[in-house]
């Protein structure tokens, strides 16, 4: 891995190569064509420093790092059931397709940023790189609360209930994400058949807390067809009784069927990416080691339209006679489009925000 850093801002990129293309070790201070000249299949970006930065060095200070955040599916793997690890599919997608939808609305109607990049990151996850200037010079308590803010899901492996709600009405944003998470609910109810099993029934009733309701479910579930999407229509039947003849039930578990939907669909986040500084993502447009895709740049209202086959790969795009060559040059081209409208929106903002300030002392 070699470390190179753009002149103009000091950037800090890291450059991986193929083993056999690699003579690492001769770029030090770069330029872009120094990346050209060696050709590496795979940048990271880290955050921009006000002098280059080195691995003895401790005196570099960080000037601005994008606000990240960073979705793996490998993190749903308690719930997912069509694939594991690195494995992705089109239905498993839809998680993504959710979290993308619930945290860019947050970013945007909560926090008020414009600047918002999402990329795909070429296996089985999704980036977002927050541009706004407010965003980009937050500092770590800053980043942690929206971090916090965000997070709702909770505890290890050991932790049978993840989400806790409490009693009193729900904040706006998280009524909103549920608002977001029903949409897609029942599509994804079938196609993960997340209570279809006797395993799975058992994961989903230990989140139940009140042992009687606990019960009373299991024994009604038991007896069914094992459709997930009908016994989640009984669950719901049985709690809303339950809570109709016991007051203090209400009282315990007042939220429970929205702690469930949260606890099965809701973004699971890698925190410590976005609270901190020095976590690399890779480039946009990078081709991912082992899948050969492109990390295309997506509009999050088409999130829902990516099918993971139509993904251009660097194999299909220099391949002519690939069957997929002419619909993958075009999803390109999409992509690259995608990117060019965050950038030309993030240099218009930055030129106004000068304008107002005097200042330049981004050098983006
Ligand atoms: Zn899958």
């Amino acid at each position: 891995m070699t470390k190179i850093f753009y002149r103009t801002c000091y950037r800090y990129t890291t450059l991986s190569f193929s083993p056999k293309t690699c003579s690492a070790g001769g770029c030090r201070v770069g330029t872009i064509h120094n990346l050209l000249k060696k050709c590496p299949y795979k940048l990271d970006i880290g955050a921009v420093y006000n002098t280059k930065p080195s691995i003895g060095r401790h005196d570099s200070i960080i000037l601005a790092r994008e606000l990240v955040f960073d979705i793996d599916l490998t993190d749903y793997d308690e719930v997912r059931t069509c694939c594991k690890e690195a494995k992705v599919c089109d239905k498993c997608w839809k998680f993504m397709v959710i979290a993308c939808e619930i945290i860019h609305t947050a970013l945007r109607d909560d926090f008020g940023f414009q600047n918002i990049l999402w990329v795909f990151s070429g296996r089985r996850g999704i980036h977002c790189w927050v541009s706004d200037h407010e965003a980009r010079t937050l500092d770590s308590p800053g980043r942690s609360a929206i971090a916090d803010y965000m997070c709702l899901i909770t505890g290890g492996e050991n932790q049978n209930k993840k989400v806790n709600l409490g009693n009193d009405n729900l904040h706006s944003s998280i009524r909103r994400a549920i608002n977001i998470i029903e949409k897609y609910f029942k599509e994804l109810l079938e196609d993960q058949e997340f209570l279809s099993t006797t395993e799975r029934l058992s994961t989903f009733l230990k989140i139940i807390p009140d042992e009687t309701l606990r019960h009373q479910i299991e024994k009604v579930l038991d007896k069914m067809p094992t459709s997930s999407l009908q016994r989640w229509e009984s669950f719901v039947d049985i709690y809303n009784n339950y809570c109709k003849e016991n007051v203090t039930a209400i009282r315990k578990m007042k939220h429970l069927i929205e702690e469930i939907m949260i606890q099965y669909c809701y973004p699971r986040l890698d925190i410590n990416v976005t609270k901190g500084f020095n976590h690399l993502l890779k480039s946009p447009f990078s081709i991912h080691p082992k899948t050969g895709k492109v990390s295309i740049v997506f509009k999050p209202e088409f999130a829902r339209d990516i099918k993971l086959d139509e993904v251009p790969t660097i194999y299909t795009l220099l391949d002519d006679a690939s069957p997929e060559n002419a619909q993958h040059q075009t999803n390109m081209r999409t992509a690259v489009k995608n990117f060019q409208e965050v950038v030309f929106s993030l240099e218009k903002t930055e030129a106004l925000r000068r304008k107002k300030y005097g200042g330049n002392s981004m050098e983006f």
